[in-house]
Order: C-alpha cells, then structure tokens, then sequence
C-alpha cells in the first residue's frame, strides 16, 4: 500500500531531506585523491548529528556506517574503510540518509575524484539526466512504471545498462515504504500517481553488463564484469503540479 503523506508530514520530510541535500553537496569540496572513505564518512556522520537529525543507514539491517560509499566498480552498499584511499580517476557514489522527527530522507550522487576519464563523465551525467528522464513522469495521472521506462530508455540509448537487482522505493515513516521503483520495464503499468506519494528514485547505472554481486561483506555490491557504476538518487513528492526535491540543493534553496 502506497502512503499518501500530509502537508504536515512533507513539512517534516523537506527538513530532514535539506540536511542531506546540504551534506550532498559539501562533499564535492571534501572528496578528493588521498582521502580515505572512512573520513568521508565521518563528515556525514558529524554532519547530521550537527543538525540533531539521525543517520538513517547507520545499524539499518547491520549496517556499519552513515554513509553508502561506493568507489569505481563498486554499485551500491560499499562500507566506509581507512584503508580504502580514494585516487585520481575515481568515481565514487555516495548515498546519504537522515531521519528527522521519525520520518527518513535518502539521496546518493556520484563524484569525480580530480580528473576521470571521459566514459567515466559521461555515465555520471548519463546517470543524472535518467533520474531527470524519470521525474517527468513524476506526476498526477501517469503511471508508476512510466517513471521506470524513461530511466531505462535514457540509459540503453546511450550505451549503458541498469541495475535491475536494487529498485527505488516510497519513503516515509520507514526508509522502505511501498511501491518498489524499478530502474526498467515497459510503460502505463502499476499505480496511477497521486499528490502526496513520496518516492526515493534511484538509478544504478553500469558502464557495462547489468549484472551484479553482493561480495563476501555481505553488503558490498560490485558489477559482475569490473566496469564501472553510478547512483543518482533524490527524495521526491508528487504534487499537483511539479514534483518536488526534498534533497536537491538549488530547489530547496529556491523555496
Ligand atoms: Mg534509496
């Protein structure tokens, strides 16, 4: 069952989700080559205890950290490590959580560690525009898999694939509400959206085969054949009119 959330309860949301919108977008300054994951980690932690909010993915199902990171082949769930040194030409996806008054935020993006190459540009920006593909459809009268077909399309007709083992998904009062939200499938199936759904959009994008898998942590999840992935995530009400980005910088700023 699909929640339909209140305007006061979107209110509460809007805050939790402009404290990762915020730390999202501090953390292009504080990645580069030298710093190890854990060190990022460490910023989003202090960052939303700064802000009286709870890390959302620190114990969830066991998980060790605030903050998903996961660096060049490595597609969702990497746990923050010392020992793992971010290098020029990395790509590195960091997903980022926080609960406010009981009701959860979720948004990843992917960065550039100094220069990448040019592949490695261009499915990051492939990877934003399908999130931007998908929002669309993020309104009143389409249907839940319009959203899925668009990322899809946007990201096979340029050359990639998407991840089909981890989904988007509602959020609310849990970080995993219902619908799951494929990256894939054909349109005008599922819910008709309506005003008050609130969603965490999601694509995985791979610079090769679909195919992934979860390594011995029992978190990590790695493509299959080695090449390179990317996650762009927001938090993302529907409403009457435009959808609304409770975790994206410029249009919180905006309103
Ligand atoms: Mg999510």
């Amino acid at each position: 069952m699909i929640i339909i959330k209140s305007v006061d309860e979107i209110e509460i949301m809007r805050e939790a989700g402009a404290v990762t919108a915020r730390i999202l977008h501090e953390l292009s300054k504080i990645i580069q080559s030298g710093v190890s994951t854990k060190e990022v980690d460490d910023f989003v932690e202090q960052s939303i205890l700064e802000n009286r909010m709870v890390p959302a993915f620190k114990g969830y199902n066991g998980f060790p950290a605030s903050a998903c990171i996961s660096v060049n082949d490595e597609v969702v769930h990497g746990i923050p490590s010392k020992k793992r040194r971010l290098c020029e030409g990395d790509i590195v996806s960091v997903d980022v959580g926080t609960i406010y008054k009981g009701y959860y935020s979720d948004a990843a993006r992917t960065y550039s560690v100094g220069r990448v190459d040019e592949a490695a540009a261009r499915l990051i920006t492939v990877t934003e525009e399908s999130f931007y593909e998908g929002l669309k459809f993020c309104k009143p009268g389409y249907r839940l898999s319009d959203i899925s077909h668009a990322i899809q399309q946007h990201v096979e007709n340029n050359g990639f694939s998407v991840v089909r083992d981890y989904v988007g998904h509602g959020i609310g009062k849990s970080m995993h509400e219902d619908p799951q939200i494929p990256n894939y499938g054909i349109p005008a199936r599922g819910p008709r959206l309506t005003a008050g759904m609130v969603f965490a959009i999601e694509p995985m994008v791979n610079e090769g085969d679909w195919q992934v898998e979860v390594q011995s942590d029992d978190w990590t999840v790695k493509t299959k054949d080695g090449k390179r992935s990317a996650h762009y995530e927001n938090t993302v009400v529907i409403t009457e009119d435009e959808p609304l980005l409770l975790t994206k910088l410029s249009e919180i700023e905006e309103s």
